[in-house]
């Protein structure tokens, strides 16, 4: 899987039509990632968590190619109705919902939902009788950039008493769903978790309870600053090879988020400030912590950063332009000597990032435009790639 990353020159052409801070989203990117997934993981359907990225271009292409989606609240809803999608392709998997979330809900026709716990199901009953419901389970994985299991999920040995309590409640019971957290490094908490779950549904068989789905949710990784060295294709393949072991007659799905989109976006942003403090040269970018940069505090992420300069380099600090002391983005980042007005690029930078931005100080969001809307340039990168493959070819006939 490889990451949507501008080239330098690709990187000034669209500076000149855009001043910084801007993003730039490839919606190819996006959609080859959509299809890395079916193809490596193609027991499950996938709903699309858009709080990653609801970008209405990514909504719309992953829509044409048959994508389901996974929402949080009514105004997510509301963004997917735009864009065209039915609320039959949506799943409300806020396990705790509003009721805004419910009327949304009810008006735009989703008719499946999520919950962790016994005070859910009244309201269920109540604001969507006979709707689908996958319970959702605790899993454990040390091995998550980000828990989401701390706060979600009912304990295993709960699952089937409130699957039990739903259906009294005339509630309909589907079945099962977890989240071993995002941006997870191993699929042994995957496989673990569907082991656990396996005698779930076992149980519930047993007891003349059938469920028919189970949702193991998002949280698969892409390659992040520190170099991560994860064969996706093979972790997906042995969480699908698990799948048809335990799960031959289950419908199955995920959620995934980041895995989607992190991958499709840049961030072009300049130099717009100086300064030496003692050793360490110190960069003011036009974008920060309070921008797109906010996954480094929500998201606990490290986006790679492109400096293009020539000369020497040092461990620079780089900071966003806010008056708040908080506002560093990098510290120790080898960098060339980088002039006023230098353009730097982040990539990897497509999930958690727009949805958390501020307008903190009154700095603008940075717009996004469209890597395929460019298309005098996406020809000319492509001619590029095409020569380059050609040489590399021509390398390969080599004696
Ligand atoms: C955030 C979230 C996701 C997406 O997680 P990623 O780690 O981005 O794949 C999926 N399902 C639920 C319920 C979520 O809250």
């Amino acid at each position: 899987m490889r990451s949507f990353i501008l080239n330098e020159n690709e990187m000034n052409e669209m500076a000149k039509r855009q001043p910084t801070p801007f993003l730039v989203l490839s919606v190819d990117r996006v959609a080859e990632n959509y299809a890395f997934l079916r193809k490596h993981l193609p027991r499950a359907g996938i709903y699309y968590a858009i709080k990653a990225n609801p970008h209405p271009r990514v909504l719309e292409r992953l829509a044409s190619l048959g994508s389901h989606f996974d929402v949080a609240s009514a105004g997510e809803m509301e963004m997917l109705h735009k864009a065209g999608v039915d609320g039959s392709r949506m799943i409300y998997a806020n396990p705790v919902h509003d009721a805004r979330g419910f009327s949304a809900a009810s008006r735009l026709g989703v008719r499946r939902f999520t919950f962790d716990d016994a005070s859910e199901i009244p309201k269920l009953a109540a604001a969507a009788p006979g709707a689908d419901v996958l319970v959702r389970v605790q899993v454990h994985n040390s091995k998550a950039l980000v828990d989401l299991n701390t706060k979600f999920g009912a304990p295993l040995d709960k699952a089937l008493p409130l699957l039990r309590k739903a259906e009294q409640s005339g509630l309909h019971a589907k079945g099962i769903c977890f989240h071993v957290g995002s941006q997870s490094l191993s699929t042994a908490a995957y496989e673990e978790a569907l082991l656990l779950v396996h005698h779930r549904f076992l149980e519930a068989e047993a007891s003349g309870m059938h469920l028919t789905d189970l949702d193991i949710g998002g949280g698969f990784p892409i390659p992040s600053a520190e170099g991560l060295h994860v064969d996706l294709a093979a972790m997906l393949e042995a969480i699908n090879r698990q799948l048809d072991r335990l799960f031959p007659h289950t419908a199955v799905w995920t959620e995934p988020g980041r895995f989607l989109c992190g991958t499709a976006m840049n961030l072009v942003t300049s130099v717009i400030g100086t300064k030496q403090r003692g050793d360490i040269p110190w960069y003011i970018l036009d974008e920060g912590i309070y921008g797109v940069f906010s996954g480094i505090l929500f998201d606990h992420w490290e986006y790679p950063l492109h400096c293009f300069g020539k000369g020497r380099k040092v461990p620079s600090t780089f900071a966003g332009p806010s008056c708040d002391g908080i506002d560093v983005l990098y510290r120790d980042f080898p960098a060339p000597k980088l002039p006023i007005g230098a353009k730097v690029l982040v990539s990897d930078i497509g999930a958690y990032t727009t949805v958390s931005a501020t307008r903190f100080n009154g700095f603008e969001s940075a717009p996004v435009l469209i890597w395929e809307d460019q298309a005098d340039l996406v020809a000319k990168s492509r001619k590029t790639s095409e020569n380059d493959k050609a040489s590399e070819s021509c390398l390969a006939q080599m004696p």
